[in-house]
């Protein structure tokens, strides 16, 4: 044969649009585990196994469906890149043309096209059909917006996909139940949550943890919890065990967070979907199925599917949008190091402890953790953007980066200057103080912006609105923050500045 598939390690699914036009009689399949993709940035020890055991199995499955798979392992490939590896096993089997699905990350797609021009590879990359919004229909409903806004986005996609919709009209009668998702855990805790759907690791993962340990031995995290699905069959139960056990109460306590509570409600899917391991409509179905049988509240069902139908296909249509640009933005010129306790969780800040441990024990924080604890800290420390999104790219087990990028760059730093967000998401401690229990084991005062018990989080909040109080006065959605920080008289302002100086001085040591 001359010509090869190429599949990637975020394109596990046999439905993958370039297999689907290549079966095993017409061409090889090559894969290729680079230890470039695991060092690029310093990748955590769960995500390099999370995507080299879905992987291995993955090939397995190809091999059951009758293909020649070509499968480069880490222990083979020495430095190369991926690309480069795989331009290697061209020549050394004699392909001259590539069929594969677009990369989901624009670097990758770059080393791609120049591969095919220096090799004289014929390579031809079909629409990814893991999305229900493709590039390019974005880019024309993008074009007809000043502002880019994911509730308009959202609500075409609703209507396009008959998602949620009752004839013309919204199920339950609006758009979006985001008020009815937002209670803390009652102040006794949390309960009895039903944990998520666990997986033993098989023998293809106890390998790859071995391979991970002595190959990569000085990066963050550890195996010991590892329990995430790497197969497609694993990725289904985890997908109905959250459906069956736990979406009834994952409206409600959505944006909840309380010590030692590392999964709340939440689903778990990200990384199976990313991975292509379960596609994004079939998780949006199962969830409208439970709601259409009455088992969950339409403020559950709609705030679920919102994540996946509005803020997954919207960041990925950004970031295919602004890429590379969006990699380089700085707009608040921020240029604070990361500071060393993000990879250890050693800091007095209890919360940001507890949303860091957990994130180094399992590569997984919640929704608001990511955007309100850690994020938030980030903006609010004024610490540079592109160290803060290496770090986002490298913990998390569904971080890829078209969709963490725009999380961080957009979303949580404000990098791109509100390109699609309509104001910096900035809160100080009596934001996290009422969505969780972190601050009542905190040696700081979540309601003290000064003095020795100040709360770093209410500290900087209130020095970011001293220092940007014109861009927030001429926003509409953040005059009251403006309004707020003209009331303090000059001695408290100059105090706060003092402390907000030393609390930049001091990051390392919170
Ligand atoms: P649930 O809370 O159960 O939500 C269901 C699904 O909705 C998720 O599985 C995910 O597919 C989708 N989803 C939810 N929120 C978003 C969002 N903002 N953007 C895109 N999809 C969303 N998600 C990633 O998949 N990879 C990342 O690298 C990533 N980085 C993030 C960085 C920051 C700073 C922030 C604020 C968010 C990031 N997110 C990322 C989005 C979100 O936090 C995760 O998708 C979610 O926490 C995954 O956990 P879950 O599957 O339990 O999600
Ligand atoms: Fe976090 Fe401040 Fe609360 Fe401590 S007091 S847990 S630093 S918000």
């Amino acid at each position: 044969k001359t010509k090869a598939v190429v599949v990637l390690g975020d394109q596990l699914d046999l439905n993958n649009p370039a297999l689907l036009a290549n079966p095993p009689k017409l061409a090889d399949v090559l894969m290729v585990e680079s230890p470039v993709e695991s060092t690029v940035v310093w990748v955590h020890k769960v995500r390099i196994a999370l995507f080299l055991s879905a992987m291995r199995h993955f090939a397995q499955e190809l091999r059951n469906a009758g293909y020649t798979v070509h499968y480069r392992s880490l222990g083979d490939t020495g430095q190369h890149s991926l690309a480069t590896e795989v331009a290697n096993l061209c020549k050394q089997h004699g392909y001259t043309s590539i069929d594969m699905a677009e990369p989901g990350e624009w670097r990758l797609e770059q080393d791609f096209l120049t591969l095919a021009k220096s090799e004289n590879i014929k390579l031809r990359m079909l629409e990814d059909s893991h999305y229900l919004c493709s590039r390019a229909e974005f880019a024309k409903w993008a074009s007809g917006y000043k502002q880019m806004r994911m509730e308009y986005f959202y609500r075409e996609m609703r209507k396009r996909t008959g998602v949620l919709m009752e004839g013309a009209e919204p199920a339950g009668g609006k758009w979006n139940f985001d008020a009815d998702n937002r209670s803390a855990f009652p102040k006794a805790g949390p309960g009895d949550i039903t944990p998520p759907a666990f997986f033993e690791p098989d023998e293809i993962t106890q390998t790859v943890f071995a391979e991970v340990e002595a190959n990569f031995p000085g990066h963050p995290g550890t195996l010991k919890n590892f329990a995430w699905p790497v197969t497609r069959q694993q990725a289904l139960k985890a997908l109905d065990a959250f459906i069956e056990n736990r979406f009834v109460n994952f409206g409600t306590y959505q944006d909840a967070m309380w010590t030692n509570t590392p999964f709340g409600w939440h689903s778990l899917v990200s990384s199976a979907i990313n991975l292509h391991l379960l596609h994004p409509l079939e998780v949006i179905e199962k969830a409208e199925a439970a709601y259409r049988a009455g088992k969950v509240d339409v403020a559950s069902a709609e705030g679920f599917i919102r994540q996946i139908l509005g803020w997954r296909e919207f960041m990925r249509g950004v970031y295919w949008l602004d890429m590379p640009k969006m990699r380089e933005d700085n707009h608040l010129q921020a240029k604070l190091d990361l500071p060393k306790w993000f990879w250890t969780g050693n800091t007095h800040m209890n919360c940001l402890k507890d949303s860091i441990g957990q994130t180094l024990d399992y590569g997984y924080a919640h929704h608001i953790q990511r955007l309100m604890v850690i994020g938030n800290f980030a903006l609010l420390a004024g610490l540079v953007p592109q160290q803060v999104e290496d770090w986002f790219l490298a913990v998390y087990v569904d971080a890829v980066e078209w969709v963490e990028l725009p999380n961080v760059a957009g979303m949580a730093l404000f990098a791109n200057g509100g390109r699609f967000t309509s104001k910096p998401y900035i809160a100080s401690g009596a934001y996290i103080k009422r969505m969780s229990n972190y601050c009542a084991g905190c040696k700081y005062n979540p309601a003290e912006k000064t003095g020795d018990k100040a709360c770093p989080f209410t500290t900087l909040y209130w020095g970011f609105l001293d220092q940007h109080e014109k861009m927030l006065s001429a926003n509409p959605r953040t005059g009251l923050m403006a309004k707020n920080i003209a009331r303090l008289d000059e001695a408290q302002r100059q105090a706060l500045r003092q402390k907000v100086a030393d609390t930049f001085k001091n990051l390392e040591q919170l």
